[in-house]
């Protein structure tokens, strides 16, 4: 009955036209820009519940990346929302074309625990400046930050804006309804269902799913390139929510010689800077820890532990982990791990490794050499790619982001997310002024000429 309500409130506040307007998108971007400046320390405090998340890493994974956003949004809103000229061919002058983005409609958002604020906000801002009703059903694996967000959003946003919280149950019941655009975060399990519930309407979703990010490591001569390429492969693996991201590495592609020294280095950086449990998301909840545990029960798996390796229940706590050449067919190497074990495989081709692999939603490459990264943007398929870093892609609005294939499909941030949630409707303006009787029956030789 709930669900019913606020969906019905939902469409009639976008049929009332309310959100089409300039105005209204951005008295609501500046909403949203009010929450991170106000609510910093409930968000910061909700996630320290939900993930044991520190607040210097949930501003920078979560409010700093926001702000960013809606910032973004506010300064080019109206250019995004402005008609765009198009040309149109000579043989229909007098005649203009242009391209007028509108709103979708109604759209359901569906976001993931893992960044529970960023992963709502950040398709919300696009939904937002698009001009569309939302409603918004976060995870309910992350309960502060959902009740954060269903206590907040509606004391600074109108009703146009809902959330419903709920589990499995509540996004079916949301499901059965029909929506203009469904945009979800989550695993290709449940990506499999909405796509098949939107199916029923011709519903167009938008699904960020995961997936196994490699990263490629080059065999590095100079000592200053190794030693930012630990910092950022360790900081890409057990710095944003320990491991639990969509983008973080997954896993790492080395060739033999290389492997004893980065092994070593990323040992130390552990010890250096991850160590503290204090200093760490931990594993969100039960059954997570449980499916990462299952990894290491596996005892080949368990035999190519190098380092760390240890598990507690109770605090919901695994150690930074590296593996050394678990086996291809263990399931550490064919499912998404999701949190802070690292296999490290050594390889003598990863181009060829990655190419009869699912398209990862990122692939990494730690290289110097041209010729290699010329093969890892031509050979292989995958949502983006970054040389030399890892995770900062997503914060850069001028480039899409979203996965192909089996880890998803559609873009957004900036300008895309704008896209994502608008129709670009093609507009032709002719005149009466010049007819030709070329285009009509009764054909004749002669109208054969134009
Ligand atoms: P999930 O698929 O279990 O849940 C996602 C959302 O779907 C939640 O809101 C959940 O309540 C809802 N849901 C679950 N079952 C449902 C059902 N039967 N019907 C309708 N709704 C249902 O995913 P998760 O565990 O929250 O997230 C982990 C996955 O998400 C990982 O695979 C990760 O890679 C992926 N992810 C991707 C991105 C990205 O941007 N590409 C970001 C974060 C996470």
């Amino acid at each position: 009955m709930e669900v019913k309500r606020v969906v019905k409130e939902a469409r009639e506040a976008f049929e009332s036209g309310v959100t089409r307007s300039y105005s209204w998108r951005r008295s609501q971007l500046r909403a949203l820009k009010s929450i991170l400046l106000e609510k910093e320390a409930d968000i910061f405090n909700a996630l320290k519940l939900d993930l044991g998340k520190h607040r210097i890493e949930a501003y920078r994974d979560e409010v700093g990346l926001l702000n960013k956003s809606v910032d973004h949004a506010l300064k080019n809103l109206k250019k995004w929302m402005a008609p765009k000229k198009v040309d149109v061919p000579l043989a229909y002058f007098p005649g203009t074309g242009e391209i007028v983005a509108e709103p979708l409609g109604v759209v359901l958002i569906f976001s993931s625990w893992n960044f529970p604020i960023g992963l709502s906000f950040e398709p919300l801002i696009g939904a937002i400046s698009a001009g569309n009703a939302v409603v918004l059903k976060p995870s309910e694996l992350a309960p502060a930050s959902s009740a954060f967000l269903a206590t907040h959003l509606p004391k600074y946003l109108d009703n146009s804006v809902r959330v419903v919280e709920g589990g499995s149950h509540v996004g079916e019941q949301l499901l059965e309804h029909k929506w203009d655009k469904i945009f979800f975060t989550g695993s290709s399990r449940v990506g499999r269902i909405i796509m098949t519930a939107a199916a029923k309407h011709l519903t167009p979703v938008t699904l960020e799913l995961g997936g196994k990010c490699p990263a490629i490591i080059d065999t590095l001569s100079r000592a200053r390139d190794i030693e930012v390429t630990i910092n950022r492969v360790a900081g890409a693996k057990w710095g944003p929510c320990s491991g639990q991201a969509c983008i973080a590495i997954d896993y790492l592609l080395v060739e033999e010689q290389f492997a004893p020294l980065l092994v070593d280095l990323l040992k130390a950086k552990i010890k250096q800077s991850y160590k503290d449990p204090e200093n760490a998301a931990r594993i969100a909840h039960k059954q997570q820890f449980q499916r990462l545990s299952n990894f290491l029960n596996d005892s080949a798996v368990a035999a190519s532990v190098v380092y760390g390796g240890s598990l507690n229940a109770e605090s919901l706590l695994i150690e930074p982990t590296i593996l050394l050449n678990p086996p291809l067919d263990s399931e550490i190497m064919r499912e998404e791990i999701f949190g802070p074990l690292l296999p490290l495989k050594k390889i003598e081709d990863s181009i060829e490794f990655l190419k009869v692999r699912p398209k990862p939603l990122i692939i990494y490459a730690f290289t110097v050499d041209e010729k290699l990264k010329r093969r890892v943007i031509e050979e292989t398929s995958s949502g983006s790619i970054t040389f030399n870093d890892a995770i900062l892609q997503f914060a850069v609005d001028s480039l899409p982001f979203g996965g192909t294939g089996e880890s998803g499909f559609g873009k957004y941030h900036g300008k895309f997310s704008f896209d994502q949630f608008s129709h670009g409707k093609a507009i032709l303006r002719r005149s009466f002024l010049i007819e030709l009787s070329a285009r009509y029956p009764p054909w004749n030789e002669w109208k054969l000429q134009f």
